[in-house]
């Protein structure tokens, strides 16, 4: 079993999804939570693929429509209208398509910088400056 520390009070061997014992928290199961967590590239991937069904599948199908009903005389209008909307189903997949790369290329570009942002010493020593800008130094002894 898996035992948790209550991240209100502070008390350890915890059942994960009960009550604190002590203060009466909820205490979530972080481990399910992470693990339920599907990262957002995953899901331009799946968008990505969709795109690209939808795309084939709708230019197919109007082509197809045009090709065998188009220029019968006997072609109900709606075959038409049918067969501009399957276009325009496949152009604004193509949209589509085109931010979900653009998403992408944001996501990777994103990822390393908040990591690194994180760890670079640099912006430790930015808030120590900030901390020496704030810090009151009203009543430092006159030097002697
Ligand atoms: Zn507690």
């Amino acid at each position: 079993m898996n035992y948790m520390f209550c991240p209100r009070c502070g008390k350890a061997e915890q059942l994960p999804e009960s009550y604190c014992r002590q203060c009466g928290f909820f205490l979530p199961d972080l481990s399910k939570l992470e693990k339920r967590e599907i990262p957002p590239d995953e899901h331009l991937k799946a968008n990505t693929a969709l795109s690209v069904l939808t795309i084939i599948a709708s230019f197919t199908l109007s082509f197809l429509l045009f090709a065998i009903l188009g220029f019968s005389s006997a072609t109900h209008p709606l075959i038409y209208a049918t067969a501009g909307i399957l276009i325009a189903i496949g152009s604004w997949h193509i949209q589509t398509l085109i931010r979900t790369q653009k998403l992408k290329q944001q996501w990777k570009r994103r990822t390393p910088l908040t990591e690194s942002e994180t760890s670079t010493p640099t912006f430790k020593s930015a808030s120590t400056a900030k901390l020496l800008d704030q810090s009151d130094l009203s009543d430092t002894p006159p030097p002697v």
